[in-house]
């Protein structure tokens, strides 16, 4: 695309022409163009990975290619930054070029102009006057400048939490990263014109609930005005909150409003899928951002669902755009390390799907450019939500009552860094979206015997339905399961000897769980026929207990009652 080597030649040039040697008087317009601009650009060249990683902990990087780290800085950071003496040079901050501001909604709703901030609030309002049954508009909070966060939620029966799987888009979560903005605008309208004559639009709304959030960062965009006139990054404290959420190793501490309102809302709705937009690169970016050589449990399925955004992408619009790092998509570290980043802490905190998408190689997208955007993008957009409507889609119950039962449901040998995900609390319902295969899910839930459901198929393109029925511990003994044939000494002290019956024989599970229903004592060993099992007592302190004994292969079971007396 020949703008992006314009871009790249006017930054080599840049480069080239600042890069005499560091003095007071560069420090002293470094300052300038912060207080002026509300933040600067600078550039360092890369060293080494180590160095980035300390870098990354104090200022936001925005870029790192052709040898040269590309940083943000505010108000917060500059300082700091003087003070650690790099050879840097600055990017020249040229006048916001091309944010053309529409003259009244009718105008904006031709997404061919930015909205102001009234006009952006007047349209999130049209939505829910002119579809009243497809959507619902909810404010997630406000920012530090009272300006309001806001979410569209478009579903059938839009008034109505139903059980369906909830997905989500968020924008501009840096100010000045404006495309992705009218890009989410259009896209809810979109949806909405589409729903009726469209089957495809029609499934998801049908099927899905879909939150959008075009603007993230409303202070960042409009600052105190109402028109965009020079967006900034930041928070209107100078925060880049794309490094402000919990890390999942060190939970950052300070965390600004706009953060907070965010995870409380992300808390209450548990999306499936998720994704953050971004300009400045091409490219989707898929966790982990903070682990380099550490890789998510789903990693291949993170690098599927990416490439299907990106090949989308070129399908319809031709390979020139989005074609950065391996043609389109990057793991997040592999670029450059982050803390803090709302893509990790969604997929390890809240166990979640989320991605970063880089929309535009130009952070304010010129408003000539806002069509093509669309253009290039609105395709991917189905298609990344479609994933929630695929991988395995279950419902934990309790096996004698039907109600629902809240859960943890993971595949033993596979999950890891709380790649897990858990049933509704309220529905008992839960998505786990996986790469073709067949997969073993494990059941845990407190009360509940654990369940293992053997051998689920994944297809591509498909959802696989699943039902599982918890058995109470409670149940389990008292009723469903045959006695063992006999257990002694019983009452015991160190050891007690069970006898089970010939269909037992083989390795079995041995559960011993005390008369609050909490297991104490999980192990598996081999058993002969006719021959008595040894079970070591000692640990346990006196009282009554229950033992399960579970053949591994025959899934059998029986149960015995003993004392222990100390
Ligand atoms: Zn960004």
């Amino acid at each position: 695309m020949v703008r992006r080597y314009l871009i790249l030649f006017v930054l080599l040039v840049l480069v080239a022409l600042r890069c005499y040697p560091q003095n007071i008087d560069y420090d002293k317009r470094l300052r300038e163009i912060v207080r002026q601009y509300g933040q600067a650009e600078v550039t360092i060249p890369f060293t080494d990975r180590n160095t980035l990683n300390s870098l990354t902990r104090e200022v936001s990087i925005t870029s790192v290619r052709d040898k040269t780290v590309v940083i943000s800085l505010s108000p917060l950071t500059v300082e700091w930054f003087i003070q650690q003496k790099f050879g840097y040079s600055i990017i020249e901050k040229s006048f916001t070029k091309g944010i053309v501001s529409a003259l009244n909604t009718k105008e904006a709703m031709g997404w061919e102009v930015y909205p102001s901030y009234f006009q952006y609030d007047s349209i999130m309002q049209s939505f829910i006057s002119l579809y009243p049954g497809l959507c619902k508009l909810d404010t997630i909070g406000k920012s530090n400048n009272g300006k309001l966060v806001l979410a569209l939620k478009i579903s059938d029966n839009a008034a109505d939490n139903e059980d369906e799987p909830e997905v989500f888009y968020s924008s501009t979560i840096h100010g000045d990263e404006t495309g992705g903005f009218v890009l989410m605008l259009r896209l809810a309208d979109y949806l909405l014109k589409n729903y009726t004559g469209n089957s495809r639009v029609k499934n998801l709304v049908d099927n899905l609930e879909i939150w959008i959030n075009p603007l993230a960062n409303p202070d960042g965009t409009y600052g105190t005005g109402n028109t965009i006139s020079s967006p900034v990054r930041y928070n209107a404290q100078g925060y880049d909150l794309n490094r402000n959420f919990p890390d999942p190793v060190t939970p950052n501490t300070v965390k600004q409003k706009e953060t907070l309102d965010m995870i409380r809302f992300m808390e209450e709705h548990r999306f499936v899928i998720s994704a953050n937009f971004h300009a400045g690169d091409e490219v989707v970016n898929y966790p982990w951002d903070r682990w380099y050589s550490r890789y998510h449990a789903d990693d291949s399925w993170f690098h599927g669902i990416s490439r299907a955004y990106a090949d989308t992408v070129h399908y319809y619009s031709g390979p020139a755009y989005m074609n950065e790092f391996d043609n389109g998509i990057t793991r997040g570290a592999a670029w450059y390390i982050i803390y803090g980043g709302r893509q990790d802490f969604v997929t390890y905190g809240l166990q979640g799907r989320e991605v970063t998408i880089e929309l535009d190689m130009t952070r304010e997208t010129p408003a000539a450019q806002l069509e093509l955007l669309w253009q290039n993008n609105w395709h991917s957009l189905l298609v990344y939500i479609e994933n929630a409507l695929y991988g395995i889609h279950g419902l934990v119950q309790d096996a004698s009552s039907s109600l629902p039962v809240p859960a943890k449901v993971f595949i033993t040998g596979h999950d890891s860094d709380s790649s897990h995900v858990y049933s509704d609390t309220l529905t008992g319902k839960f998505v786990r979206m996986l790469s073709p295969g067949s997969w073993d899910l494990t059941f845990s839930a407190n009360g509940y015997i654990d369940t293992t459901v053997s051998n689920i198929p994944v297809y591509e393109g498909q959802k696989t339905d699943i039902v599982v029925n918890m058995i109470p511990e409670t149940n389990r003994t008292k009723t469903i399961i045959p006695s063992v044939t006999s257990l002694y000494p019983n009452p015991a002290a160190n050891e007690i000897n069970a006898l089970l019956s010939d269909r037992m024989t083989g390795y079995v599970n041995v559960r011993i769980i005390n008369m609050s229903g909490v297991v104490i004592s999980d192990f598996n060993t081999e058993t002969i026929q006719g021959e008595p099992v040894p079970i070591d007592i000692t640990m346990l302190k006196g009282g009554s207990y229950t033992v399960i004994f579970t053949n591994t292969s025959s899934k059998a079971s029986c149960r015995g009652k003993f004392m222990v007396i100390k």
